[in-house]
């Protein structure tokens, strides 16, 4: 390919490609045209520093040497298969997957993304329990195809709420509580007091599952409170309703774990399990679109005699299973997923703190591993949220600096890959610390 300028790919974009999620007059996308570890260029080799891992996906890093590699040797050997064959690349990846998620879980179903993942999973809980009502969480992100885009809690579901069943429950939120609660504890308690009574009103009986993100991420990375997950596993147990966990953001690194659900949220590590898992994103950093559903041995051998009405042309599609393979061997070998958890405990979560403490903007920073979130207000007394302009000021102030930031709503989300160095961390604070200053002098 020849040596192309930015504003030529930005024009050939914009001529020709219809994107997600915007008003397609006013786009200015930011061409980007490689990158390595946490940092991604653009056509005329400016450098930024990406504390969005994408669309929070990147886990391990930009073009990690092994993944490439596996990705183009599977491709040498088997560039493409039908899902109802059996390759090596799908089996081997199904059982890395099983084995992080420590041994709850008997079978995986591939699909493209994390989307139908939640599909899929709706569809089992349903098919298993008999049942067609699924409760989700206002403030939460599932997908956009019709049933996730259904039991999304945000504006996404609005304009396109067309399937059906579906009901939402306030989660734990504590900055901002719907139950008048002033800690955490109280939080948890109350939170699970609605989400009860919501299930009495609607009939345990006509409920198939709960649908939850661990760690609400879209949202602005909503740690769940001590308890609140041991609590949903068990109103969800005593009423036979299948607890479907989506993991495709929190996942596979991000919140300091393999899977966000092992972690200790107050009632000790792996005390919380699932009946299905969705994921995506980070099994294979999204260098080949997949995603998939976990599923516990009960429902996976509900199947044995009876059709799995649900098929997708590249379930398992091979260069997406080599490079969860070689994704999930690296994780590993290199200890990335520990080293997520150290640089959120030793480097985030002090840096961020600090950030807060200086800037009267920031009303809260939350998350765990590099999993964070900073809600910025222009209160603090209020909580009022900042203004958009605020934001979009913040935005480009960063990117004139060389930080890519993932931006939502009234919040800044820290999402760099779990390979972030702790002199990356200090850099990407340290900027973020001059356009606080910047624009908050400028909004005085
Ligand atoms: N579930 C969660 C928690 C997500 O964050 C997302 C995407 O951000 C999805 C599902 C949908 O995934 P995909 O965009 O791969 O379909």
């Amino acid at each position: 390919m020849s040596a192309r300028t930015n504003s030529q790919v930005v024009g050939l974009d914009r001529a020709h490609v219809f994107h997600s999620w915007s008003t397609q007059g006013s786009l200015a996308p930011l061409a980007i045209a490689g990158g390595e570890g946490s940092t991604v260029w653009d056509y005329e080799g400016r450098r930024y520093l990406d504390f969005s891992s994408q669309l929070v996906n990147t886990n391990i890093g930009h073009q990690h040497p092994a993944v490439v590699e596996a990705i183009t040797r599977q491709a040498q050997e088997l560039a493409t298969v039908a899902p109802q064959h059996a390759t090596l690349a799908r089996g081997e990846a199904a059982k890395r997957i099983l084995d992080v998620a420590g041994g709850a879980f008997s079978k995986v179903f591939f699909t493209n993304a994390g989307a139908d993942a939640v599909e899929n999973a709706i569809r089992l809980a349903r098919l298993t329990t008999g049942r067609d009502k699924v409760l989700s969480a206002y403030r939460s992100y599932h997908g956009n195809t019709g049933a996730a885009i259904a039991a999304t809690g945000d504006w996404r579901r609005l304009p396109n709420e067309y399937s059906r069943g579906h009901v939402h429950f306030f989660g734990p939120y504590l900055y901002r509580s719907e139950f008048w609660a002033s800690s955490p504890e109280e939080e948890s308690e109350r939170a699970l007091q609605h989400l009860r009574r919501v299930i009495e009103s609607e009939g345990p009986g006509t409920i198939a599952a709960v649908l939850l993100e661990t760690v609400p991420g879209g949202a602005g990375v909503l740690v769940p409170p001590p308890g609140y997950l041991r609590g949903v596993r068990e109103l969800t147990e005593k009423h036979g309703i299948a607890l479907i966990l989506d993991e495709v953001m929190c996942g596979f690194g991000r919140a300091g774990e393999w899977l966000a659900f092992r972690g200790d949220f107050g009632d000790g590590r792996d005390s919380v399990v699932p009946d299905l898992v969705t994921f995506a994103k980070g099994v294979n950093s999204g260098y080949v679109p997949a995603g998939g559903v976990m599923m516990t041995d009960a429902i996976a051998s509900a199947f044995d005699e009876r059709v799995f009405p649900g098929g997708l042309t590249y379930s398992g599609h091979p260069l997406a299973m080599g490079a969860i393979v070689a994704t999930i061997d690296a994780m590993k070998a290199e200890r990335i997923v520990e080293h997520a958890r150290e640089v959120g405990d030793e480097h985030l979560r002090p840096g961020l703190q600090a950030l807060q403490d200086a800037h009267p903007m920031i009303g809260e920073v939350r998350g765990r591993g590099v999993f964070w979130a900073i809600e910025l207000v222009r209160d603090r007394g209020t909580r009022e949220p900042v203004s958009p302009q605020v934001m979009a000021s913040l935005k480009s102030t960063l990117l004139d600096r060389g930080l890519l930031p993932f931006t939502v709503d009234n919040r800044i989300h820290v999402v760099p890959p779990c390979i972030v160095t702790p002199a990356e961390v200090a850099r990407g604070l340290a900027l973020l610390d001059e356009a606080l200053t910047a624009v908050g002098q400028a909004a005085d």
